[in-house]
């Protein structure tokens, strides 16, 4: 199954908007976890198990508000020369460990005789790449391989690929996948693919994904090269 990903409208003044919102959250959160804390002594047994009930919620508030506020972080917008291999190397040298630990190897293979040049926002195109790794790694709980492909496709694109051999994503999920808060997962926030869909719209490019259920999934990143 394959879908080419029709982007959405950037993160606006509606983003703006939620990611001050999600600020002024944090604050009473923080005093409703401070009064539950207190509450916890002074209740019965059964108290108890609601408030931890209570408390698992907050927790899971405050991941979600973490993760939105780390992808609406306002940046510079200062577009600079990336040398793309050379960042995704950076990215694997983060990102193989955490993999190791969930017996998970990464390969990549990166065409030399392109110098696969592109102009943009070096740390979020970071991010974009991280996410990706990442959600391969959630994919594959009894481990597996990654692939990262670079290859510069008629001298005009490049072409960052990041297949698994995950789990895959069912046919009715793929057009679901880059909304935002849209997750499978249960400790999951939904966010990384919207905002990894706004930051490449916002570097002229497009995402592809192809995935089959048990089997895997891949991801292409498709950005116009700089010469
Ligand atoms: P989250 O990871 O918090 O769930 P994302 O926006 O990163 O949010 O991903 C949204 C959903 O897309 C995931 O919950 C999962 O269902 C699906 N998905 C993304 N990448 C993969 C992958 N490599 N393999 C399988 N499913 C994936
Ligand atoms: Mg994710």
């Amino acid at each position: 199954m394959k879908k080419r990903l029709n982007h959405t409208e950037s993160l606006s003044t509606i983003g703006q908007l939620a990611a001050s919102i999600a600020h002024e959250i944090r604050n009473p959160m923080t005093s409703l976890k401070g009064f539950t804390q207190l509450l916890q002594q002074t209740t019965n047994e059964d108290g108890k198990r609601y408030l931890a009930v209570i408390n698992e919620e907050i927790k899971r508030m405050e991941e979600i508000l973490t993760e939105f506020l780390e992808v609406s972080k306002p940046t510079n917008n200062e577009f600079e020369y990336i040398e793309l291999k050379e960042l995704l190397l950076e990215v694997v040298n983060f990102m193989a460990p955490q993999a190791l630990l969930k017996n998970i190897e990464v390969s990549t293979s990166l065409q030399t005789e392109c110098t696969c040049k592109v102009l943009g926002d070096r740390n979020l195109i970071k991010q974009v790449f991280m996410n990706s790794i990442k959600n391969a790694i959630e994919a594959m709980p009894k481990g597996g391989n990654i692939y990262i492909t670079v290859s510069c496709t008629e001298k005009k694109d490049v072409c960052i690929e990041i297949r698994d051999q995950g789990q895959g994503i069912e046919a009715a999920q793929l057009d679901k996948i880059f909304d935002p808060f849209f997750t499978t997962k249960s400790g999951g926030t939904g966010l990384g693919l919207s905002h990894s869909s706004q930051v490449i719209k916002s570097h002229g490019g497009t995402i592809e994904v192809e995935s089959k259920v048990e089997v895997g999934t891949s991801f292409k990143f498709i950005l116009p090269l700089q010469k």
